[in-house]
């Protein structure tokens, strides 16, 4: 491929934070590399707790611990997401409720959310797709007047916002992703967030084992033992001192990327007025990341078809999620509420293109000419 789809972010401290890492040989999850960036978190986002996790997957699993969901509980999520997001609220028993999105942001629908509200709703999961923040402010508003828990999965969202506040800060709970396809990465990692003191106690416990270690390492108690379900929810410091390099040089990677974001929304503007695509939209009140930048084609068909153009050209582009709701696991643990409009369209008509800091403005208009010119020969 002449142009990937992605190229992991490098940063400058990286080794040098490692090789730290070693020598002070505390390399399990204690270390001062995960403290440093649990205190990053706490500074970027002013939240009560931050956990650095061995991946956004386990952030979640970890909030659905602390929301306590089991069997006969619903869980409300949008159908257009990554399978973590239901994937943990089936592996606890709890019913996952898909919910269509929105047709601008392909975010939740909040009126088809909360329609969906039964007295079994115990937690809602908003996805902040491509980083552009849902309306959180409205979905916050209900679950006061619903009594729900509200678990953000942020996997897409560091360094993004909604009406000026970070998007990790929204929500009782929100968890980033650290996995090599997102903004910032270190491998493997992700970060619950918790924001909702209520949560901050048990949350020592369940990401020790369901032990009171900390406790212990505190010097409140003298042995620590079994306190409640858990499981092993911490970093490894080879790769929270990785990530912290990169937290450190996050702002310049988002500059990057979005630069390279508007230089694709300005190249496609002509395409979208003669009628040929729709460019994604960053609502006025959301502060994106340029995690991604797709584009909707008018027909499955063109999808595919400019799809494997580019792929002619050594241009990798990607389509995104099967609607969950219609894979095998999503029909056999989940239930649909409402209609699914928008997402059994929008899913089959959208296609990412190249995205990663550093991509060159010359890529990008290698990829500009080259949608260009599939759709003149087509005309
Ligand atoms: C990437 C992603 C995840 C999973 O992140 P991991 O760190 O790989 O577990 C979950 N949800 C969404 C929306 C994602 O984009």
């Amino acid at each position: 491929m002449k142009i990937p789809f992605n190229v992991p972010p490098r940063s400058k401290n990286e080794e040098k934070y490692i090789g730290q890492a070693i020598g002070f040989k505390k390399l399990s999850g204690e270390g001062i590399f995960n403290k440093k960036c649990a205190e990053w978190f706490k500074n970027h986002l002013q939240c009560e707790m931050a956990v650095i996790t061995p991946s956004c997957t386990s952030a979640l699993e970890m909030a659905m611990v602390l929301a306590d969901i089991g069997p006969g509980d619903e869980v409300i999520l949008p159908s257009f997401t990554f399978t973590s997001t239901a994937n943990v609220i089936a592996l606890y028993g709890a019913t996952p409720v898909f919910v269509d999105v929105d047709p601008q942001t392909m975010n939740i629908d909040v009126a088809a959310m909360e329609k969906a509200l039964t007295p079994k709703t115990k937690v809602v999961m908003p996805v902040h797709y491509a980083g552009v923040g849902c309306e959180m402010d409205k979905i916050m508003a209900l679950s006061e007047k619903h009594n729900f828990i509200v678990v953000a999965d942020a996997a897409q969202a560091i360094f993004a916002s909604y009406k000026g506040k970070p998007l990790g800060a929204w929500g009782h709970m929100a968890a980033y992703s650290f996995h090599e396809t997102k903004n910032i990465v270190c491998g493997e990692g992700g970060a619950l967030i918790i924001n909702d003191p209520r949560f901050v106690a048990r949350a020592e416990i369940v990401r020790d084992k369901g032990t009171n270690r900390q406790q212990f390492l505190n010097g409140q108690v003298d042995k620590y033992t079994w306190q409640d379900k858990g499981s092993s929810y911490l970093q490894s410091e080879l790769a929270a001192a990785f990530l912290l390099s990169q937290l450190e040089e996050g702002e310049q990677i988002t500059a990057h990327r979005l630069a390279h974001w508007n230089q694709y929304h300005q190249g496609f503007a002509d395409l979208e007025k003669a009628g040929k695509l729709t460019r994604m939209t960053v609502p006025a009140e959301s502060q994106a990341n340029a995690h991604i930048y797709y584009i909707l084609l008018n027909s499955a068909e063109e999808r595919a078809a400019l799809w494997s153009d580019l792929k002619e050209h050594g241009i990798q582009s990607t389509t995104h999620y099967v609607p969950l709701h219609s894979a095998p696991a999503g029909v056999r643990f989940g239930r649909v509420a409402g209609s699914m409009k928008v997402t059994d369209d929008q899913a089959n008509r959208l296609l990412r293109m190249p995205m990663y800091a550093d991509l060159t403005p010359d890529d990008v208009n290698t990829v500009l000419n080259t949608v260009r010119q599939f759709f003149a020969r087509k005309s």
